[in-house]
């Protein structure tokens, strides 16, 4: 048997296997088929990912490369590989002995020989005040006091072989706390009008212009132009320095951010050119994905964006596939069986005209026969020939009822089949009936907001809402205006909220809000309008206005919280919204 590596191939051969082998179809053995025929092992079971992803989660990740190793031990984690997990992590470690390997002995040599030669504008009592500084305030750090050092001992350096090294204010101490910009705090004053006239420049006319996607950096880098030109004192250079850092640091995180951004697109079109192949059959299906991708494209680029096309895209996908292969099976059986049946009825109508035929000439046997002992013959003729056809009438018969039940069974496999593909699509993450995310998209969407709210150390808060009375109005006005009222909640919640805000549907009548980015009043705030929305937008049933309200909780997710606790809390304060009235929105700290 050759390995099929398609998945969608693989699960429609592993949902055949169960059917032809008669194997019940259960997920352990749904899992172990699929796994037989891929040629993998079962991983779901070996791998803890609750574990490494809190062990990722706890990890500290202040510095770039803390970040990326956030980031890498995330997509482990969420590709299930133990070994890539591994890898990252020591190689980490490795980097970071490696970094921790201080050239100690070099230092202190390099600062006995600078300890004694002249400097200009330095005196022995400078250079003590200096070093003293530099321990009492690196704490008990080596990392920080190594820095230090070897930044001062760089600045001392540069005053020896500056033409320009006269300081402005010689009593300026130096008081770093941008450890590698430290060596620049003592010629800084003079920097050349002409470096300082490029260093504007370069920020403003290089920088401002790159990051015309990041307004609040490219107008950062304009301020920080400006201040250069004008910062004059050690003073305003000490803050521009400091600023200057932070304004790195962000830049750094923006690159970080791109190609993030950029690998996700590079997947999405994998995905895409992939699967092309899957959509010929069908050409208002390849319209539905091309018009994904179109819409995409014409809004700016998001990681947001992009993850949910991708979502969706994989959605329509695998649906299609299991679509094409139930429809060909139903298709194929049901051709067999009627190519069969049209066979036994042609094998009748032959044999039937056959005894047409043959009774016909016994007809006119008996018409000239002459004496009883011909007639005996004649008549001994017509029924074993009569007792010929009653054989094939009843086998026909028969067949009849076997192709009958054949197709009935066929119809019950394919139901079957259809049944065990809804539970086992684990790629679908959209809710069927109102298109917002489930709880299994929401658990990812949550984990990456979450994620990236700590990397950039921003707030993310969490709403959890429940529709007011929706038993009642599900009793007076049916199910199926109920559905129409979820639906209808579901359509005002996405265009009410921000396009980078999550809704989910979190159970019967309860919704999930994310609200990335958002401080716990400006949570209110937006479900406040979410309410007011509610009551403009109302709901129509048969003619008549339905005003639906809902009870909200809302919480900021904390450093210390998991998706769990903050839901929690969340739905402590929507209980207490109900508790106090209902069409409330009630905070949680
Ligand atoms: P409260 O204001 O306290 O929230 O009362 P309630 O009636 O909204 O809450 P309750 O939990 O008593 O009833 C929720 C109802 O939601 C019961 C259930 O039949 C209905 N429901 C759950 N899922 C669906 C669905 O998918 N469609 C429809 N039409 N109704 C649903
Ligand atoms: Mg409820
Ligand atoms: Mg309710």
């Amino acid at each position: 048997m050759t390995t099929l590596t398609n998945p969608f191939e693989i699960a429609r051969e592993t949902l055949r296997l169960l059917a032809t082998r008669r194997i019940p179809p259960s997920p352990d053995n749904y899992q172990t088929l699929y796994h037989e025929i891929a040629g993998t092992k079962p991983a779901g079971s070996s791998f803890p990912e609750e574990q490494l992803r809190s062990l990722a989660a706890a990890l500290p990740k202040a510095s770039p490369d803390q970040l990326r190793l956030a980031r890498q031990l995330d997509e482990a984690v969420k590709s299930a590989n133990w070994a890539d997990y591994k890898k990252y992590l020591t190689e980490f470690i490795a980097a970071l002995a490696e970094s921790q390997k201080l050239g100690w002995a070099d230092l202190i040599s390099d600062l006995l020989r600078q300890w004694e030669a002249k400097h200009q504008g330095l005196t022995a009592t400078r250079k003590r005040e200096s070093i003293e500084h530099i321990l009492n305030s690196s704490s008990a750090n080596p990392d920080t006091l190594f820095n230090r050092i070897e930044s001062l001992l760089r600045s001392w350096g540069n005053g020896k072989t500056s033409e320009a090294a006269t300081l402005a204010n010689p009593a300026e101490p130096e008081n770093s706390e941008i450890g590698q910009f430290s060596g620049l705090t003592v010629a800084s004053t003079d920097l050349l009008p002409e470096l300082r006239e490029l260093f504007a420049f370069t920020l403003e006319t290089a920088m401002a212009t790159q990051l015309l996607e990041s307004p609040q950096l490219s107008s950062d880098a304009k301020v920080l132009a400006k201040d250069i030109r004008t910062a004059v004192s050690p003073e305003q250079l000490q803050e521009f320095l400091t600023r200057l850092k932070r304004f790195a640091f962000k830049l750094e995180l923006l690159a970080e951010d791109q190609t993030e951004l950029r690998h996700s697109l590079l997947n999405l079109l994998r995905l895409l050119v992939g699967n092309i192949t899957e959509l010929v059959l069908d050409d208002h299906w390849l319209h539905g994905q091309i018009a994904v991708v179109r819409e995409i494209i014409d809004k700016p680029l998001s990681q947001r964006a992009l993850d949910d096309a991708e979502r969706r895209l994989k959605e329509v996908l695998f649906k299609q596939a299991q679509l094409k292969a139930s429809l060909s099976e139903a298709r194929d059986a049901i051709k067999h069986m009627l190519a069969g049946f049209v066979d036994h009825l042609a094998d009748f109508a032959d044999a039937t005209s056959d005894y047409h035929d043959k009774i016909e000439s016994c007809a006119v046997k008996i018409s000239s026969a002459n004496d009883i002992s011909e007639l005996e013959n004649v008549l001994g003729e017509v029924m074993r020939e009569t007792r010929t056809i009653q054989i094939n009438a009843q086998r026909s018969r028969d067949e009849l009822r076997s192709t009958q039940q054949k197709v009935q069974e066929s119809e019950a496999r394919i139901q079957e089949l259809e049944r065990e593909l809804e539970t086992t699509s684990d790629l679908v993450r959209h809710d069927q009936l109102t298109g917002v995310l489930n709880r299994r998209g929401l658990e990812e969407t949550f984990a990456k907001e979450a994620a990236r709210a700590s990397r950039h150390d921003t707030t993310l808060c969490v709403s959890l809402i429940d529709i007011d009375n929706f038993k009642k109005l599900n009793d007076s006005m049916g199910h199926d205006t109920g559905d129409e009222a979820l639906i209808h909640l579901a359509t005002i919640c996405r265009e009410t909220l921000r396009p980078q805000d999550t809704v989910a549907r979190y159970g019967g009548e309860e919704f999930i809000i994310l609200l990335p980015e958002t401080s716990l009043d400006d949570a209110v705030v937006a479900l406040t309008r979410l309410q007011r929305e509610l009551t403009k937008k109302f709901f129509l049933h048969a003619n008549e206005k339905v005003l639906i309200t809902f009870s909200a909780g809302v919480t900021q997710m904390l450093a210390t919280d998991n998706q769990a606790t903050v839901i929690k809390r969340a739905d402590g304060a929507m209980y207490e919204a109900k508790q106090t009235g209902k069409n409330r929105v009630v905070t949680a700290s």
